[in-house]
């Protein structure tokens, strides 16, 4: 076993938030925190910022300390701190750096005080950039008017839509349209559509909505992330459609994503139609394989990683569309190889897989495709599983029936001791950690659990 640390810890964790979380969340909240130390029983995250630091201690500290949980084993107190971790993150060594760092460097973009003059400034990620942004026939379009319009802003397609399932790339082209217009002098506006509505509301709120739309009307370019995010919120909706139309008037780039084509669509036709006009409307659609391989590899050269032949191909057979997906099995595979301090082989990916693939499912899984499947694969009676027999056999399958309940099913302690014969919730929690402690020394349990998931994936 290698000696985990804070930043290969926090890695894993971001590895499985990364697939549990909406991707705008994950992209606002977590893409720029690292791990800074780890004790005994505390974890500290670095975070850019106080406003981050504040909403994820406020807002998601249980789910953020149930997934370092299920990696130590033992529950951690959980601290945000403003600041540099000194982990070597490049992204952050640029952004502590004074002196200009020609292409690479960051440009925070808009920073924005609120009324207690922290900071909630969504900076531009300079590993989203059109030279790593792979070119496929599935994104080649997106691709084209997105650096049309950050070479000639406001000249070409305005405004520019893209729309993609999750995780297919548009908020690292809209990043790379905010690197190249400010690069080029331009003072563009990148932001979410999730922060933007909290902070109009909070400009609501303290009354200070000419601040706000003084602050948006002042930039050269719009680009705003998911906009699906403000639909049927009225007030937001209209305070983006007034911040819209003035840019547009006065001949400014705008550039909106959003993962729902037609309704988010349709919103902005009923109220700008007019302006569309002069828009262009793109899609980016699941890449096919020789893209996804494509990108895993430029994924895998970035990360410095030996990877044996076949690897990668493996890897990106696995036919899920998203690439934000593919991307967080392969910070799994490098976690996990580091975690139980073995090189990446075909073999550890096989071993894996159905750890790696686990965010990929085309149904929900039913408390009783668990069961039945557990039972099955023990070649044990449902009822006994759920009775009080304690013989090795029984009380095993059990417990890794307790386990998957909550790992596949997703069923609450409470539910799943209902469901099991009116077992105590303590008594699950028990089975749950205690399974997960032995999946990593277990090689035998780990197969069977391999085993039992595979079987209700393809059930
Ligand atoms: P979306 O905003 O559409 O949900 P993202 O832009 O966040 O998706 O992309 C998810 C992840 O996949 C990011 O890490 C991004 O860098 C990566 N990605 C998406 N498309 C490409 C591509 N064509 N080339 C390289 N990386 C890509
Ligand atoms: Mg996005």
């Amino acid at each position: 076993m290698t000696v985990l640390d804070a930043h290969t810890l926090w890695q894993a964790v971001l590895g499985d938030l990364q697939l549990r979380l909406p991707g705008p969340s994950f992209e606002t909240w977590l893409s720029d925190t690292s791990g800074a130390s780890f004790s005994e029983d505390s974890l500290v995250i670095c975070t850019p910022n106080t406003f981050i630091a504040e909403m994820l201690e406020h807002r998601m500290y249980s789910m953020i300390s149930q997934a370092v949980e299920k990696i130590v084993d033992r529950p951690l107190e959980l601290r945000f701190e403003v600041g540099n971790s000194g982990q070597g993150d490049p992204a952050r060594l640029i952004e502590d750096n004074p002196i200009p760092v020609s292409d690479s460097s960051i440009s925070t973009i808009s920073a924005i005080s609120d009324a207690h003059g922290r900071q909630s400034e969504i900076s531009v990620n300079p590993d989203y950039s059109f030279g790593n942004f792979v070119v496929g026939k599935s994104n080649e379009l997106a691709y084209a008017a997105a650096h049309a319009v950050a070479s000639k802003p406001g000249r070409l397609y305005n405004p520019l839509f893209i729309y993609s399932g999750v995780g297919l790339g548009k908020t690292h082209l809209l990043n790379a349209i905010a690197s190249r217009l400010s690069e080029h002098g331009n003072t563009p506006i990148y932001t979410t559509a999730e922060v933007f509505t909290n902070e109009y509301i909070q400009a609501i709120r303290e009354g200070s909505t000419d601040l706000f739309r003084e602050r948006y009307r002042s930039a050269d370019a719009l680009l705003l992330d998911d906009v699906q995010f403000i639909i049927g919120k009225e007030q937001t909706q209209e305070g983006f459609f007034h911040t819209f139309n003035v840019l547009h008037l006065s001949g400014k780039q705008i550039v909106i994503t959003s993962d729902r084509p037609t309704s988010a669509l349709s919103l902005l036709e009923d109220r700008i139609r007019s302006r569309l006009a002069g828009g262009l409307v793109v899609d980016i659609q699941p890449p096919p394989y020789e893209t996804r391989l494509a990108i895993l590899r430029s994924k895998a050269d970035g990360a410095q990683i030996e990877f044996p032949e076949g690897v990668l191909e493996l890897l990106a057979e696995d036919p899920r569309p998203s690439i934000r997906e593919l991307e967080g099995c392969l910070t799994r595979l490098i976690a996990y190889s580091e975690l139980v301090g073995s090189p990446i082989s075909l073999d550890l990916v096989k071993h894996v897989a159905a750890d790696l693939f686990l965010a990929h499912r085309n149904k929900a899984i039913s408390d009783e495709d668990v069961l039945s499947a557990v039972s099955d694969y023990f070649s044990i009676d449902q009822d006994a599983i759920k009775g009080k027999r304690r013989d090795k056999i029984t009380a095993a399958a059990r417990q890794v029936a307790m386990y998957l309940l909550r790992e596949e099913a997703g069923l609450p302690l409470v539910a799943i001791g209902r469901f099991l014969g009116g077992k105590d919730h303590s008594t699950v929690l028990h089975a749950h950690r205690k399974i997960n402690a032995q999946l990593a020394v277990d090689s035998t349990l780990r197969q069977d659990i391999i085993n039992i998931r595979g079987s209700l994936n393809s059930a």
